[in-house]
């Protein structure tokens, strides 16, 4: 990572070019209090809101709480048919009957939990045919980067590795330290299908991890025989494109496959970690599995609440700031509330009280030249799957999207504990009194120009870091303006980062730092008036091309 003092220049110099800075002060700026706040979290975040989990009944009356209150304020509906509200579904998966495979040579047909377990990234069907391997199974053209290398994979099934090149490398293209979006499995599992793929297997990166000890285990993890507490869900409209079958299989079932290439898997995924361009097509001759995959999938609905403050240029006014948070949370595990009052009951709240200085300042007659959308997303505990639908169905097109403010955890003082284990991966120990004016912004390498925005707005003696972008924390796609970054909109994620009652039920209103939430509200406020009123829109650096700290 680059020393802090070099990024900060880097983007002070990048202000200076670009001249933001003049739309003047955000009109009814101050009006963004602390009881306010702190009255709104306390109904948000209350036992009643039982951890406001998605599509459950506590969620609705918090959903209708943040309508009614935009409502009142008069902004406009910008969901769907005329109302505030968008709504979209989600899946989660069960095990169906009749799941097992055959790989030919080595065993007769294998029950799930014998070397291999169904994958939800692919559909219910039946496969048999030769197998090739493309290293990782990764197409991402932002990268000039296809395993495939424009083969057509008619008539076969593809073996590919788990996760990506350089997964480790902070000098990595794939996104540093972050794990890249073109590696998750429903886009492999989509971009073979496109190739024309009878069904896909995943198998281990051995070279950067060893395999499951355990497969019985590693099958019971996934697809548990009670069910979870919380399901796993991923986008209906993205998991509904694909039919072929899919399956992970232990690194021993892999390396019986790669045999008749003449290379162990081992070698083959080292090839796979340092091509440039994709590995291409290595045939596997006289191969031949057979896959009879089951997974049965389960809808669950949900929504945005998206409500608009419309500009006052006739032209400008087609183009928009996205001011967005998350309302849901974890819910409950039996009586244990999960309240997430900073996650993201502090977004959310924060969300409303910009949009009550907005419509305001419109009935005084001020109002931007752009318009302002106030998004609070569904679904983002389970996948930012609210926002990425948003991605997918935008109230206004992309290209015409200036910038997303997202606001996730704004209301606490960062603080990583000395026994912190894994969830803390990646941070540096530190006390919260440390970071007591400070707040973590997440973005910056992807928009310089848009985080110079926010610096020139600060003037409210906020301590902003820079520091996470390419972070083993992987926080940079932790939240909602990840969608956004990766649909070409530059997008700055408001975060005053992780802390010991992160996801925890000790997430409660009354360790929320109010006043220092009143100025971080203050300071996006002013930044997205900023945004709104600005003659040059910032700019999104292209993967691969920004700088890796
Ligand atoms: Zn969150």
């Amino acid at each position: 990572m680059k020393p802090r003092g070099l990024i900060h220049s880097t983007i002070l110099s990048v202000a200076l070019l670009t001249g933001c800075g003049d739309g003047g002060t955000a009109p009814l700026n101050d009006s963004i209090t602390e009881t306010k706040l702190s009255s709104d979290l306390y109904f948000l975040a209350s036992d009643e809101m039982r951890g406001r989990l998605v599509g459950t009944p506590e969620i609705a009356v918090a959903s209708a709480w943040i309508r009614d209150r935009f409502d009142s304020l008069g902004l406009q509906p910008a969901g769907d048919n005329g109302s505030y509200y968008q709504a979209f579904e989600i899946t989660s998966f069960s095990l169906g009957n009749g799941n097992h495979m055959t790989v030919e040579g080595f065993g007769g047909a294998r029950n799930p939990g014998d070397g291999w377990t169904p994958s939800n990234a692919g559909g219910s069907g039946t496969a048999t045919a030769e197998v090739v391997f493309a290293g990782f199974g990764i197409v991402e053209p932002r990268l000039n980067f296809d395993d495939y290398l424009g083969a057509d994979l008619s008539g076969k099934i593809v073996l590919v590795l788990e996760r990506e090149p350089g997964v480790s490398d902070p000098a990595s293209p794939f996104d540093g330290l972050v794990t890249t979006e073109a590696s998750r499995e429903w886009r492999k599992a989509l971009a073979a299908q496109e190739r024309g793929a009878a069904g896909i297997l995943f198998t281990r990166d051995i070279h950067n991890r060893v395999d499951a000890e355990n497969w019985e285990q590693a099958h019971t993890d996934a697809w548990p025989t009670e069910p979870r507490r919380v399901e796993r869900f991923t986008l209906a409209d993205w998991i509904n494109q694909i039919n072929i079958p899919a399956a992970r299989i232990s690194s021993e079932l892999a390396e019986a496959l790669v045999a008749s290439s003449g290379r162990s898997l081992e070698e083959l995924a080292l090839d796979a970690e340092t091509t440039a361009e994709g590995l291409g097509i290595v045939s596997l001759p006289n191969t031949r599995v057979s896959m009879n995959v089951a997974v049965d999938r389960h809808i669950t609905p949900a929504k945005n609440i998206l409500a608009l403050a419309e500009g006052s240029d006739p032209q400008l006014k087609n183009e928009v700031v996205i001011i967005g948070a998350h309302h849901d949370h974890d819910g409950t595990d039996g009586d244990i509330i999960y309240p997430g009052a900073d996650d993201d009951g502090s977004g959310t709240i924060g969300v409303m009280a910009v949009a009550a200085a907005y419509a305001q300042a419109a009935i005084q007659g001020d109002r931007p030249q752009r318009s302002v959308l106030f998004a609070v997303w569904d679904a983002e505990e389970r996948g930012l799957l609210g926002a990425w639908y948003h991605t997918l169905s935008p109230r206004f097109p992309l290209e015409n999207t200036v910038a997303n403010l997202n606001l996730d955890m704004i209301g606490r003082n960062e603080e990583v504990p000395t026994d912190g284990g894994r969830r803390f991966r990646g941070l540096e120990i530190q006390s919260a009194e440390s970071n007591a004016n400070a707040i973590n912004i997440l973005g910056y390498s992807w928009t310089p120009e848009l985080a110079s925005v926010v610096e020139l707005a600060n003037r409210y003696n906020l301590e902003l870091r820079m520091r996470y972008d390419n972070n083993e924390s992987n926080l940079l796609r932790r939240s909602d303006h990840w969608p956004f970054i990766q649909s070409g909109v530059p997008a700055i994620f408001f975060h005053t980062g992780l802390h010991p009652d992160y996801h925890r039920p000790t997430d409660t209103p009354d360790r929320i730092e109010y006043e220092k939430m009143t100025r971080i509200l203050r300071l996006v406020h002013q930044t997205s008036w900023e945004l709104a009123n600005t003659e040059k829109r910032p700019k999104l650096e292209a993967m691969g091309t920004r700088p890796s700290s």
